[in-house]
């Protein structure tokens, strides 16, 4: 093969070359001229090497570096990890795997010189991961605007996307060839397919308020064999972030209480003034219309309360203020909303 002479006339020619050129290549005082830099040496495939991983292999080049290199994407339809506990209708698809099958700790390699990290979305959590009132919030939030593109956090394959009728709205869930599968909720747009390869930073969906949304924001969860745990043990989302190369996945991280912060705790979110302050930053006038789930009409308009609701997150919803909903319904800002309570928002 052609290829295969080309590599064997590069490793003959480095061979001839490491011979005459000394090991660290810096110019000795008073010696001969420096020998040239290793980065300045032309660059050639010269071998391949096999890793642990049978799809992956280490390319080396003339210049004494190397990078992975995997195989084309069709090629990917044979690994272990894109046809194991595939299931493309359903959420969860590690029916067969307990928790406490897992290991102590699970190795994640994230990122390497083939794949790298593009964050979802930058902003700030809204609401972070942990027990919520009397559900458990299996991610993060973060609000947007509604169409700002929601990127592919790492390269993967397409499990699940499509409308969901357990809460999630529009949901796209990517696996990765680690194992670790990102999903992406309420969603106004879906752009991709189940079965689609994806690109880190491709756009999978736009930011919407589909499914149990109280406005526009991306709900973004991690999860290893279906099992969450806290994002933000992996991203920095603010910063747009990854923080780790390889990540040391504890079983103990699959605990709902177990949180990589605890820089604020549930009762601070609930706080209808920070959540007012941080969803008024993230929306604007079009946003607020668009998550509306009635169209302004010349009748009442009536909200009931469901578990998590805040004063706050309704006027949003409804584009009008705290103070309307108290005036309509003769209310204390302060006081507690009931389950089921009826609300006239307009
Ligand atoms: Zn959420």
């Amino acid at each position: 093969m052609r290829k295969n002479s080309i590599f064997r006339f590069g490793l003959l020619a480095v061979l001839t070359f490491t011979a005459v050129v000394p090991a660290n290549g810096q110019r000795r005082r008073g010696g001969p001229p420096a020998a040239p830099r290793l980065e300045d040496l032309p660059r050639r495939p010269m071998d391949t090497i096999a890793t642990a991983d049978p799809e992956t292999k280490v390319i080396i080049f003339s210049n004494n570096t190397w990078e992975y290199y995997r195989p084309s994407l069709e090629r990917m339809d044979d690994l272990p990890v894109y046809r194991n506990n595939w299931d493309t209708a359903s959420v969860f698809s590690y029916r067969n795997i307990e928790l406490n099958d897992l290991p102590s700790v699970i190795e994640l390699r994230m990122i390497d010189s083939i794949s790298q990290f593009c964050c979802p979305v930058q902003g700030k959590v809204l609401s972070k991961y942990g027990p919520r009132r009397r559900r458990s919030h299996n991610g993060i939030d973060v609000p947007m605007k509604v169409g700002e593109p929601v990127l592919a956090a790492f390269d993967g394959k397409v499990r699940y996307s499509r409308y969901n009728t357990g809460g999630f709205g529009n949901l796209v869930i990517i696996r990765h060839p680690n194992g670790l599968e990102t999903w992406h909720a309420h969603l106004s747009k879906l752009n991709v397919e189940v079965g689609d390869y994806v690109k880190t930073g491709q756009v999978i969906g736009y930011v919407g308020a589909t499914g149990r949304a109280y406005g526009p924001h991306l709900h973004f969860e991690v999860r290893y064999c279906d099992q969450s745990f806290d994002p933000e043990h992996l991203f920095d989302f603010e910063k747009g972030m990854l923080k780790y190369q390889t990540f040391a996945l504890e079983r103990s991280y699959f605990n709902i209480h177990s949180r990589a912060s605890d820089e604020l705790d549930e009762e601070e979110w609930e706080d209808q003034e920070i959540a007012n302050t941080l969803l008024a930053e993230a929306d604007d006038s079009t946003t607020i219309r668009a998550a509306q789930p009635k169209p302004a009409g010349s009748g009442p308009v009536y909200h009931i309360v469901r578990k998590g609701d805040i004063l706050g997150r309704i006027a949003l919803r409804y584009g009008t203020t705290i103070t309307k909903i108290c005036q309509l319904n003769g209310i204390d800002r302060n006081g507690i909303l009931r389950l089921g309570q009826r609300l006239r928002v307009k």
